[in-house]
């Protein structure tokens, strides 16, 4: 069930620990965590820890805060897995693709050969 009311988000339910996800970076303003539906090795999901649904709705403090961070996170990330190429995307609104509306950057890795993942 996906909904814009921060009470109902899951997201906000990852941040204050009522539901569980695998950590990757966390500071005082950005979480970031596996995706629970990887579309690839190391699927990243990046989030402010201030609720808000949409790019569209984020402060200059909250972008600035993701984007201090989003190139260290991406080359942990990529690292990590052993990718050096990687997707940074970002979807707003149910039409474009939004499932979860709290705003989010998925950080996904990319493999030549997406079976073996190397
Ligand atoms: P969107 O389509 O909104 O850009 O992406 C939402 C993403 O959140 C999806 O890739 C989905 O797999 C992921 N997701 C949804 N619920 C959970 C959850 O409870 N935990 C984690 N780790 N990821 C989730
Ligand atoms: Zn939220």
């Amino acid at each position: 069930v996906s909904s814009e009311d921060p009470e109902d988000c899951t997201f906000c339910k990852i941040l204050s620990g009522q539901l569980p996800c695998t950590k990757v970076f966390e500071n005082d303003e950005i979480l970031a965590f596996l995706d629970i539906a990887p579309i690839s090795r190391g699927h990243t999901l990046v989030i402010p820890k201030t609720h808000v649904s949409s790019l569209t709705l984020a402060s200059p403090s909250i972008m600035s805060s993701l984007g201090s961070v989003l190139p260290q996170i991406s080359n942990a990330v990529i690292q990590g897995v052993g990718a050096k190429d990687f997707n940074l995307l970002q979807n707003n609104g149910q039409i474009a693709g939004q499932v979860v509306f709290h705003l989010h950057f998925h950080i996904i890795p990319r493999f030549k050969d997406v079976e073996s993942g190397r």
